[in-house]
């Protein structure tokens, strides 16, 4: 066990309590994005303060949050700042620096480590990951190459059938489908490659998708895992655009193959926070499909929104937990859910210009959950919130989802 798993078991923080010097208990986050703010939201509703470090002023986390540090992530005083402030630190986005969570755990509990958010941020060493605890996880990934030099590159060009049709993703810095390069020959792969700037990549096979899914669990300083129910994603040019969150929403058999293998990655990681594994489910022939497992986030994911107002703890509620070293009751959904993610598209009319979403007819709706986070400027592609439909039976949830997709003008509708 680290160090710093050692300080908190031994000492849960209570959201109430002072500390020695009077202050009272603050939970802090890398971070302030909108899954930052949830964080703080779930933070607070349990009654601790919080702290965000964030350069940008009009952050959706360090707007809602008690104290906003406004530095780089690697500023020293920016850490120190927080580090001081904060009795156990987390992160909200993927490709917050390692060093600066190295330098927070000589003095905090950071949850999750840098380590494993190191794993996380480079999909080189995800896979190796992943292919290390296929024995267990039960799931591989897609077949792949690393791809960082010339003599890689001729080794894969001289056995084209092998990945290729394939997608080339660089190691680092890939998100919503960034960063990535559908190639069909072998003179395409090395064309994309120098596009990318030779710089570390992974090829990867490409495979007939029959659905996606993701899985969200939770691990505590002492190991106990908890999970939520998998859901079926759909993605829109490479971004999340509806999650399906019900029975029925994929096969039983398949939904609890993914959760028992996010279990056993996270577990294999000595994992401590809340982590999503998605997987695709490949058509092989069978009834419901393989399941090969994709890529994971060190943090709640655009995926679990739905936990919010479907299940009676949610994504962030259990990030707390797990910093804080608070009990981990095992989550439980109460109503089937659809998420649909509004993006910035949803601000613009087919000429282009800027108009209000029509809200009032959204939320007429019943069931809706709206969440905008306080961005102010709208931009194609831009996650500005999320609605979640809850009800009491699925078929009544796509039919007010469906409704409430065509008054916002969302894409993929027919996917509802
Ligand atoms: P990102 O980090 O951008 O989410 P992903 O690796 O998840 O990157 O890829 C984005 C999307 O591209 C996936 O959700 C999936 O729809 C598609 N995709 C990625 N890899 C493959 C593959 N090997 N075969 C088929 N589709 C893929
Ligand atoms: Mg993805």
């Amino acid at each position: 066990m680290s160090q710093e798993a050692a300080i908190i078991t031994s000492k849960p923080i209570f959201p109430g309590s002072l500390d020695a010097t009077g202050h009272r208990a603050t939970l802090g986050v890398l971070g302030g994005g909108q899954l930052g703010r949830m964080f703080v939201h779930a933070a607070q509703r349990l009654g601790y303060y919080t702290a965000v470090l964030e350069p940008d002023a009009h952050s959706p986390a360090g707007l809602v949050s008690h104290h906003h540090i406004q530095t780089s992530y690697d500023d020293p005083a920016g850490l120190a700042q927080l580090a001081q402030l904060c009795q156990a630190i987390t992160t909200e986005f993927e490709n917050v620096p390692a060093q600066a969570l190295h330098t927070l755990a000589q003095s905090r509990p950071v949850a999750p480590g840098a380590a494993v958010v190191g794993i996380a941020q480079n999909r080189i060493e995800e896979k190796a990951h992943f292919s290390a605890c296929a024995d267990v996880s039960g799931v591989t990934c897609a077949p792949y190459a690393v791809l960082e030099t010339p003599a890689q590159l001729a080794a894969i060009q001289a056995n084209p059938a092998e990945l290729l049709p394939g997608i080339l993703k660089t190691a680092r810095l890939g998100y919503d489908g960034k960063g990535q390069v559908r190639v069909q020959t072998a003179d395409a792969l090395a064309a994309a490659w120098a596009g990318l700037g030779h710089t570390a990549c992974v090829l990867e096979k490409m495979l007939p998708l029959t659905a996606e899914c993701s899985v969200l669990v939770a691990r505590g300083w002492d190991g106990l895992v908890v999970s939520f129910p998998p859901q079926r994603n759909v993605h829109e040019a490479g971004i999340l655009a509806v999650t399906h969150a019900y029975e029925g929403a994929l096969p039983p058999a398949l939904a609890e193959r993914a959760r028992e293998a996010a279990v056993a990655i996270a577990q294999h990681l000595g994992y401590v926070g809340v982590l999503c594994v998605e997987f695709f489910v490949v058509d092989d022939g069978s009834a419901h499909g393989r399941l090969v497992v994709n890529e994971m986030a060190p943090r709640p994911h655009n995926s679990g929104h739905y936990t919010l107002d479907a299940c009676d703890a949610s994504q962030f509620d259990l990030q707390v937990h797990t910093m804080a070293g608070l009990p981990l009751p095992q989550p439980r959904q109460h109503s089937p859910a659809i998420m649909l993610n509004l993006l910035g598209d949803v601000w613009f009319d087919a000429a282009g210009q800027l108009r209000e979403p029509n809200w009032p007819a959204v939320l007429n709706l019943p069931g809706t959950h709206l969440h905008l986070y306080g961005k102010t400027q709208a931009r194609p592609g831009r996650k500005m919130g999320h609605l979640t439909i809850t009800g009491s039976e699925a078929a009544g949830v796509k039919a007010v989802a469906r409704q409430a997709a065509e008054l916002l003008g969302l894409p993929g509708q027919d996917a509802i």
